[in-house]
């Protein structure tokens, strides 16, 4: 039986690092707050949650989840509103994925509220870490692995549930290049696409570097089986505007991860009256909208650059020229929206907000 505890042990670190931080030069994912939060799975529960200064850990060698796998995780985003009210970007649905993740990998799941007050403790506990400029964030990165330490392949009986957050600088994101890859599959039906599960992102590593040395940033997955239908953009959705609708892959088959920012993207269109199409989207539907014009928009849609414009698309030996960033009325509408719901300067509405 699960038992939960919602008691959280605060110990506070005695050596606050944040005057070393040099808030104007913020690299992604290297500059991480003065606490974490560990919670331990043992003897079939989840003990105490406590949040204790951040630090490395020793791992046994047999450490069975950098043998196996067992491995998940989940992102999101916290910002401070202009009156410093401290705002968390839609943390139940990272809750409510992560244990789908958990179901699927075999792990005990987090009970949502469980995971959502533990995302709400940590960024209270490091609120003075959340920049309040605009664009920055505060980047919160849940993890969970099993920990037993034993060789042998069967579910780990314990594991360790950890929060960290880190401070980020705006995140820039040039438009990118992707080439629509045909021999590679990041997910194949049956597998565990939908997971956030460590070993997605090694696996599409490789074939994501035979991409970048011929030019291109991010690969555009295509389906396992037949690779005639688009899937996902590196490890974002893939949204395209046609025709003036919004088109994106649907999430029926278990290979597309369901991200965050695209659902709330299709619900913000749907509030703007324009028509939202989740279908199959194939390889041959998209290289000829480029081609006749009726593809006025492609993006990427993922927490860490919220949107990122496509500009090329490779397919085969062709180079698809995208129109130009500054016309696309759409996704820079949607951008500009999210930036500003995050940070409190227009009314949350569609109550995505939880105010730590
Ligand atoms: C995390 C992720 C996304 C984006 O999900 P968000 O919830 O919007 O951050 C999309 N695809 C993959 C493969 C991902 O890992």
């Amino acid at each position: 039986m699960l038992q939960e505890k919602t008691n959280i042990r605060v110990t506070p670190t005695q050596h606050s690092k944040i005057s070393q931080v040099d808030w104007e030069n913020l690299p992604f994912g290297k500059v991480f707050s003065d606490h974490m939060l560990m919670m331990e799975y043992r003897d079939g529960a989840w003990q105490e949650a406590e949040i204790m200064e951040f630090g490395s850990f020793s791992f046994h060698p047999a450490t069975s989840a950098i043998h196996y796998g067992q491995a998940i995780f989940e992102g999101m985003k916290a910002n401070k509103s202009a009156t410093g009210d401290v705002l968390i970007f839609r943390p139940e649905m990272n809750a409510r994925r992560f244990h789908e993740s958990c179901e699927r990998m075999c792990m005990p799941i987090v009970p949502e509220d469980l995971f959502v007050e533990c995302v709400r403790k940590l960024v209270e506990v490091d609120s003075n870490w959340i920049p309040n400029r605009p664009g920055y964030s505060l980047y919160i990165r849940p993890f969970m692995f099993g920990t037993d330490e034993f060789v042998g392949i069967r579910p780990s009986e314990t594991y360790k549930f950890i929060i960290f957050t880190c401070p980020v600088g705006a995140y820039y994101s040039e438009p990118v290049n992707v080439k629509i890859e045909e021999h590679y599959t990041r997910a194949a039906e049956g597998g565990v696409g939908r997971a956030k599960a460590a070993g997605n992102y090694g696996a599409s590593l490789y074939p994501a570097k035979q991409g970048q040395m011929n030019g291109f940033h991010q690969l555009l997955w295509t389906d396992a089986k037949t690779h005639e239908y688009i899937e996902e953009s590196g490890t974002m959705n893939i949204m395209l505007v046609i025709n003036g609708k919004l088109v994106t892959p649907s999430e029926d088959s278990d290979t597309i991860l369901r991200g965050i920012t695209k659902r709330s993207v299709i619900e913000l269109a749907q509030s703007w009256g324009v028509e939202v199409e989740e279908r199959k989207v194939s390889v041959k539907e998209l290289v000829g909208a480029i081609k006749d014009g009726s593809l006025t928009e492609a993006f990427g849609a993922g927490t860490a650059a919220t949107i990122a414009h496509i500009a090329k698309i490779g397919y085969r030996d062709e180079i698809l020229e995208l129109p130009p960033i500054d016309g696309r009325t759409f996704s820079n509408k949607v951008s500009a929206f999210m930036d500003a719901i995050k940070s409190g300067e227009v009314e949350d509405t569609f109550g995505w907000i939880l105010k730590a």
